[in-house]
């Protein structure tokens, strides 16, 4: 398949991994930030390949792992309410809140449904309307142009059934507060190619020139990985910090201006709550005043008690790359994806899942 094909070719990547090998002088610590990154380099063993200078880790680009423990516990909330049916992502339905999770709410009766799309959840308003439908919205930048695409159809239809509580987040502020951590170190970031084609590159601009790291938006294939790695470690070995696009057949560097213009004019920039990074100022997306009649923190009862944690699990470590799974006590031994203690092993995109699936194979 053209695009595919050519970016998987064996002997095309033994040529970048010796490249790689033949220009890395350097300790270099290099962020994959997204978790889709992170599965595609343990399928490939690209780890492995890698010269002993080079260190990648993972960094809190799974939209389900960062969702905070609170969000979770406010759409059980929901849940709960009568009457409401809870709409969201599948990987969303197995992730612990304090003391349940979406599914343990579905096995005892709750209605919650998995749907791949907002548009669905619209589907179900339409066909439901004695019944308040609650979208729980996760993702990046990538998938919150098409709620908000959602919500404005749910407004022109009048449907005043439809709700979302957004749990929306930004990637770029989430760089600025892991450059600021002192418990981690990053020479350099990998940069997702799908969320890049909405924001362009100019959001990396201030972490290449301000915090002097760069960054190369890279493709998901085992070729565009490695071409990315050594595009990175060239920088680094020359001093210059620049951001590149790697994945150039999808990736240019405005991004996408309408995309960004349909999330403008549904959400505002909020402070949000990451799982592992707290609050960041400007890093999450709440529905605007125009449409607070689909804003269900405005509708519904939210008010959960104090977030509980399993105290033994590192998610929050892990996200911001300062410990891998491997230093969780918990890895393998009780935590698995079956009996997943945390998002990190819940996730298709979590760490903790790829290191599970992937890690001493
Ligand atoms: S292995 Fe399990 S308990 Fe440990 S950090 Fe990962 S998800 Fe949390």
């Amino acid at each position: 398949m053209k695009y595919q094909d050519e970016y998987r070719d064996p002997e095309l990547a033994g040529r970048i991994i010796r490249a790689i090998g033949e220009r890395s002088r350097t300790a270099a610590r290099l962020m994959e930030i997204c978790g889709t990154h992170t599965m595609a380099i343990f399928r490939a063993g690209i780890r492995s390949v890698l010269p002993e200078t080079i260190t990648l880790i993972s960094g809190p680009g799974c939209p389900v792992c960062v969702t905070a423990a609170e969000d979770i516990d406010r759409a059980v909330a929901l849940c709960r309410q009568p009457g409401v049916i809870v709409a969201t992502f599948g990987d969303l339905m197995r992730v612990p809140g304090s003391e349940s999770s979406l599914n343990r709410e579905k096995a005892r009766g709750a209605d919650v449904r998995v749907v791949y799309a907002g548009f669905d959840a619209l589907e179900i308003a339409r066909q439901n309307p004695q019944r308040r439908v609650v979208m729980v919205g996760i993702g990046f930048e990538t998938t919150a142009p098409t709620i908000a695409a959602t919500v404005r159809q749910a407004n022109r239809e009048g449907l005043q059934n439809f709700f979302l509580l957004s749990a929306h987040k930004l990637l770029p502020p989430a760089m600025e507060v892991l450059l600021a951590a002192e418990d981690v170190h990053i020479d350099g970031f990998l940069c997702p190619g799908h969320v890049t084609t909405i924001i362009g590159i100019e959001p990396y601009r201030k972490v290449a020139q301000q915090y002097g790291k760069p960054c190369v938006v890279s493709g998901f294939e085992p070729v565009d990985i490695l071409q990315s790695i050594y595009m990175l470690i060239s920088q680094v070995e020359s001093g210059e910090s620049e951001v590149e696009i790697q994945y150039s057949r999808a990736v240019n560097s405005e991004g996408n201006e309408r995309a960004r213009k349909l999330m403008a004019e549904v959400f505002d920039t909020v402070d949000a709550s990451w799982r592992g990074l707290g609050s960041i100022p400007g890093s999450g997306l709440r529905l605007k005043r125009d449409f607070r009649e689909h804003d269900a923190e405005l509708h519904f009862d939210l008010e959960v008690p104090t977030v509980r944690q399993h105290p033994g699990c590192r998610c929050g470590e892990v996200l911001r790359g300062s410990c891998t799974p491997v230093d969780c006590p918990l890895f393998r031994s009780s935590c698995t994806p079956s009996n997943p203690y945390g998002p990190c092993m819940v996730s298709s995109e979590g760490t903790c899942a790829a290191y599970y699936q992937y890690h001493g194979v």
